[in-house]
């Protein structure tokens, strides 16, 4: 089991816009010059406009869990190619160097903590490791995690950002879907809460409808959520698509969201659901 310590800034917060001293970011949505170590204070997020810049799965863990509290589940289960697949180059070469560049196994990380001393299934996905697309052994873990939360009867919280189904592993990682959605509706019918947390960016048919399963679906100010990214869709269709691609908000006034939450109140607002759901 890995115990995570304190946040420190890690090579998964990739948005930041370096500046040449290294002690300064540039906010890309209102251009603001930002102290990294202010930055961090503020939970990586604007102080002029609230832009929420991506974070990874170290810094989610810190400030949604009782210090030192988060416990890994599964750290052994390795990823293999069952079809030996092949594009410009193998797919067991492309996981090495995603684990070199992420210093991360995969792209999903489960495990149990508390918040506010609520025992909580956690999952959390990584888009630093290949996009955070889903495999097989991503969604074995994912589906390990939601049966701990059913036979310990738990709360499941599953914080999204990925790129959805890892094409690399074709019908192999789609098989997997239909064992991780009996999964979830178990939960339901259990009465288990479940709880999704849309972030930047939670794009692809399987992340965006596990994050649609949701009891109660929360969402990052400003996250880039649907079925397809822009620049997919604009290849696809060879034409440009308007700036004002739907975020985070677009869903929420549409009622398919229930809350969009502050980072800074993340935490907060998912013990007072636990708290609700315990009552
Ligand atoms: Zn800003």
């Amino acid at each position: 089991m890995i115990w995570f310590g304190k946040s420190k800034i890690s090579n998964e917060a990739t948005e930041l816009v370096e500046m040449p001293d290294g002690l300064w970011a540039k906010c890309p949505s209102c251009n603001e010059t930002i102290y990294k170590k202010e930055l961090e204070l503020n939970l990586f997020t604007c102080f002029k406009c609230n832009h929420h810049f991506k974070i990874g799965i170290n810094e989610y863990i810190s400030l949604i869990f009782d210090e030192s509290s988060f416990k890994e589940f599964n750290i052994n289960l390795k990823a293999v190619d069952a079809i030996n697949f092949i594009d410009s180059k193998p797919y067991i070469e492309r996981i090495k160097e995603a684990k070199n560049k992420s210093g991360f196994e995969n792209s999903v990380i489960c495990g149990i903590g508390e918040i506010f001393s609520h025992k909580m299934v956690f999952g959390i996905m990584n888009s630093s490791f290949l996009e955070g697309s889903l495999g097989s052994l991503e969604i074995e873990k994912i589906y390990r995690s939601v049966r701990y939360s059913i036979d310990n009867r738990i709360p499941f919280v599953l914080l999204f950002s990925s790129s959805g189904n890892r094409i690399q592993e074709s019908a192999i990682s789609l098989m997997q879907i239909a064992k991780l959605t009996s999964a979830v509706n178990e939960l339901r019918s259990e009465g288990i809460l479940f709880v999704t947390i849309l972030t930047e960016p939670t794009i692809g048919e399987t992340a965006f409808l596990y994050a649609m399963q949701g009891d109660i679906i929360i969402a990052e100010p400003g996250a880039n959520l649907g079925l397809s990214n822009k620049s997919s869709l604009e290849q696809k269709s060879k034409k440009r698509i308007s700036d004002k691609f739907p975020k985070s908000d677009y869903y929420f006034n549409n009622g398919q969201i229930d809350i969009i939450v502050d980072r800074k109140q993340l935490k907060a607002t998912i013990s007072k659901i636990i708290d609700w759901y315990n009552k």
